[in-house]
């Protein structure tokens, strides 16, 4: 337990450089485990094969070369670029697999390793397109010329049946694992990475579009639905009204700016649990609100509004047992059909002034 636990530590320790591709890091080393494992396999069987056929077989030395070159590898990545080291392991594979196909022909799957090389490349390289493009081409002329030179050579040493099949399904299985671990490992980080920024996505969404201190919308959101709604339906009848808190001033010098942000997030729940399948509203500004009302004409939001400012003098805010009485002034509008929202909106605006002046308290049509 405590061993694995120390190889776990030794795997994901950081490199000596700052800013390397940790996950990258991690997965070289993974890699070179597992290809540390089908070398000395690797060694073992070929040592076997050889003591038991009295034939020298030269790749159970190159893979004990692979072998420590694979072990200085993991070391490298302690102290070395990542980059360099990716470099060294395609050369030290290339290498494996030129030999290997020297000995013992094209038919023991060997060649496989080539998708493993490019996977990986294509994955923890940060270079440019052209780059990867360029290696894959370079990858790909390699495998052709090995082939091509085992169709006019005889392998050094070819192998008899089974043990070519052993051979065959010893190298599918490792490079199939490395590939499963290599694309394991970049799917897992793209899934995480994808929920992240989704998540991110939408709390930037939330907070681009709701005003902070009462949750509504804010001005730029209550735009962007009318204007989609004018598009989606420009026959659809509707009416705004522009509202704003009387005397708001003289709450927060009377009672405090806490007092004040009360009031507006209590104003704004009032007023929403009203709106419920009747229209939306947003915060347009400091105390002043934009009412939406869906298929109502303007006489139909003036009721709605009245009805509403007489809820607001009957029912006084309480603030540290205090009641204060609020109250609002309110300029509806009803769209014409051709004059545009901003026109809308400043009549409505005009009319919430000609209300201000005439009193307060009031609903202005
Ligand atoms: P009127 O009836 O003419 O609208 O008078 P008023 O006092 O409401 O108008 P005025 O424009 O003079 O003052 C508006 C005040 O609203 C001033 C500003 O400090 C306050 N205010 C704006 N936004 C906020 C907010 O988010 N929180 C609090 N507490 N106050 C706010
Ligand atoms: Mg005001
Ligand atoms: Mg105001």
């Amino acid at each position: 337990m405590r061993v694995w636990k120390r190889i776990r530590q030794k795997i994901n320790q950081k490199s000596r450089f700052d800013n390397e591709p940790q996950r990258s890091v991690v997965l070289l080393r993974c890699i070179y485990l597992t290809l540390l494992v089908y070398y000395i396999i690797f060694f073992l069987l070929m040592g076997a094969v050889s003591a038991a056929s009295g034939k020298p077989f030269r790749i159970s030395w190159l893979a004990l070369i692979s072998t420590f070159w694979t072990i200085l590898l993991f070391w490298l990545t302690y102290h070395q670029r990542i980059r360099r080291n990716l470099i060294l392991y395609v050369i030290l594979e290339l290498v494996w697999l030129t030999g290997f196909v020297y000995i013992f022909g094209w038919g023991c799957g060997a060649q496989q390793i080539m998708f493993v090389l490019l996977v990986l490349v294509y994955f923890s390289f940060y270079d440019a397109l052209p780059q990867k493009a360029a290696f894959t081409v370079g990858l790909f002329l390699f495998r052709f010329a090995l082939f091509y030179y085992t169709l006019n050579h005889d392998p050094y040493s070819a192998l008899e049946g089974n043990l070519a099949l052993i051979l065959q399904v010893w190298s599918s299985m490792s490079f199939f694992t490395l590939m499963g671990v290599i694309c394991g490992f970049y799917s897992s980080n793209i899934e995480t990475a994808d929920k992240t920024l989704i998540l991110y996505n939408e709390q930037l969404q939330k907070m681009a579009s709701a005003d902070p201190l009462t949750g509504i919308w804010n001005r730029r959101s209550m735009l962007t639905f009318l204007h989609r709604q004018l598009e989606q339906n420009p026959d659809r009848s509707f009416s705004v009204g522009m509202g704003d808190i009387d005397l708001f001033k003289h709450v927060n010098d009377h009672y405090g700016h806490d007092c004040g942000d009360a009031v507006l997030k209590w104003l704004t729940e009032r007023l929403q649990g009203r709106l419920q399948g009747v229209g939306q509203i947003c915060r347009w500004g400091g105390e002043e609100f934009l009412v939406y009302f869906s298929d109502k004409n303007g006489d139909e939001a003036k009721g709605f509004l009245l009805d509403f400012i007489l809820e607001l003098s009957r029912t006084p805010f309480q603030w540290n047992g205090r009641e204060i009485s609020i109250t609002m002034t309110f300029g509806v509008e009803e769209y014409d059909f051709h004059s545009g929202l901003d026109a809308l909106i400043k009549k409505a605006d005009e009319k919430l002034y000609i209300g201000k002046e005439g009193g307060r308290n009031q609903v202005v049509f």
